[in-house]
């Protein structure tokens, strides 16, 4: 098929480089020339396991180029798919984007010949593609939905970090289609995928990605709560608690992949909250939209509740042990999880800002994310190392954030060796807290308080 993607961020990109590599011919659409620019060169803007190579190899074979512009684009594809950002901002979300990509589909679509497909691929509340959506197209093409042309809702459940591989296998495939025909032709944008693919209306799809996303941000912050108890008992570890928990077959999926810490899932682990681009703001969005409708949201507040404090525990972690004025303390990990180099809502952020704002000199190591911080106004003040060792080298305290595959391998010794004073705030659970104590180390985490 011929598809053209309007927003080639990590969904669009992602989408458009695994449909290429399908043999679909695909057009990527973004309104910033330089990220066009970087995909037509081969490069992609955003990093992601995996997509340099499939980027590559399908602008090679001629099957994936980028533009600015839309119309052309859009006008030699059968299908195209909408992968704008829907922010939220004040706690609601933001429709400005995918309305002004829904009203360039419809004004292209108003000369096109043979049926088209538009499909939602974006993260919107239920309503937003029968509503905002259908009317922008249909006032731009001056034909109804069902004239020439179908209208869709196509949610998306990739992971950064893991975005391609999540993209190539996923777990399903959701349509939420219009009308019959609409979910068939678009259904061959899949052909050849084999998970389970349910075809729905477009408010039951556009739902099911808030709930599946504000179910997983609440067993983190469950995980949070229940990590926090933890730690107010001493002797009691959370890490072993959750091991116990996930031995229960219930919880455990039957291929025993549950892709967290060995033996558990990365959703029922206590840490620093939740972060990134999808979670805070579609939780957000759930927990407005729920107040629009008339419902109360007990739970969702406390999701979001729960997140917002978490990060900061490990300030008070901190404070136990030293007074942080004028103290060097080395953060490990910027992105708000391993595997990308995002930063949005990372638990670093609101981490690095208390940290300088109790008066201490904050360095940061980061193996993929820096170039982003670098620009970024919250880390104007903090000295940027050039590896983990660096940051380590003479400070008073370190705060893991990200659990990084190369933080996993730093070795107790190597905190006692290197640091001023060694005092480690590991806020992900990733180190063996005895072995830290036998080699000198003050070890202090969210999740466990050794017994004295
Ligand atoms: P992003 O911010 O990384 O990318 C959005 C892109 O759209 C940007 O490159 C922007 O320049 C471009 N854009 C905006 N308006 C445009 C227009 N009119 N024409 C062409 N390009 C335009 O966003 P993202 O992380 O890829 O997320 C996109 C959507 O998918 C959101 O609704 C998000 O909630 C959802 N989603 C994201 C993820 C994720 O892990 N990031 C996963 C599933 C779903």
């Amino acid at each position: 098929m011929k598809i053209s993607v309007i927003g080639t961020g990590y969904v669009g990109l992602v989408s458009g480089a695994c449909l290429a590599e399908r043999g679909h011919q695909v057009t990527c659409v973004d309104i910033r020339p330089e990220v066009v620019l970087e995909i037509n060169a081969g490069r992609p803007p955003i990093h992601e396991v995996g997509l340099e190579n499939l980027l590559r190899s399908a602008r090679d074979k001629g099957l994936l180029s980028a533009t600015t512009d839309a119309k052309p684009a859009i006008l030699d594809s059968d299908v195209t798919l909408i992968c704008v950002g829907t922010p939220t901002v004040d706690g609601r979300m933001d429709v400005s984007q995918i309305v002004a990509a829904a009203e360039e589909v419809g004004a292209a679509l108003a000369n096109k010949r043979g049926y088209h497909v538009v499909a939602v691929k974006s993260t919107v509340l239920p309503g937003t593609t029968e509503g905002p959506v259908k009317a922008a197209i249909e006032s731009h093409c001056g034909r109804r939905v069902g004239d020439g042309w179908g209208l869709c809702m196509n949610p998306e459940f990739l992971r950064e970090g893991r975005a391609v591989e999540d993209f190539r296998v996923p777990d399903r495939i959701v349509v939420g289609a219009t009308d019959p025909i609409t979910a068939e032709v678009f259904l061959r944008v899949y052909a050849g995928f084999t998970c389970p693919k349910l075809i729905t209306t477009p408010r039951t799809a556009e739902m099911i990605k808030y709930v599946s996303n504000s179910l997983l941000a609440t067993m983190i912050s469950f995980s949070n709560e229940i990590g926090n108890i933890c730690s107010a008992v001493p002797g009691v570890d959370a890490r072993s608690v959750w091991k116990g928990v996930h031995l229960d077959r219930r919880l455990t999926p039957i291929n025993g992949q549950v892709g967290g810490p060995a033996g558990v899932t990365e959703y029922l682990w206590h840490g620093l909250g939740f972060g990134g681009s999808c979670f805070p703001k579609d939780v957000a969005a759930l927990r407005s939209f729920g107040r629009t409708v008339g419902e109360q949201t007990r739970m969702l507040d406390a999701v979001l509740d729960i997140n917002a404090d978490q990060p900061l525990r490990m300030v008070a972690l901190l404070e136990k042990e030293l007074s942080l004025a004028g103290k060097n303390v080395a953060v490990l990990g910027l992105a708000f999880k391993p595997g990308t180099d995002d930063l949005r809502e990372s638990p670093a952020l609101p981490l690095v800002a208390e940290l300088r704002r109790k008066g201490a000199k904050v360095l940061v190591h980061d193996p993929i994310a820096m170039p982003h911080a670098k620009r970024r106004t919250e880390f104007r003040d903090v000295v940027f190392a050039e590896n983990w060792a660096d940051a380590l080298r003479k400070s008073d305290a370190c705060c893991l954030v990200t659990a990084w595959p190369e933080y996993r391998e730093i070795q107790p010794a190597d905190f006692s060796r290197l640091m001023a004073r060694s005092l480690v705030i590991d806020g992900r659970g990733v180190f063996e807290p005895a072995a830290m104590v036998e080699a000198g180390v003050v070890w202090r985490g969210v999740g466990y308080t050794p017994e004295s």
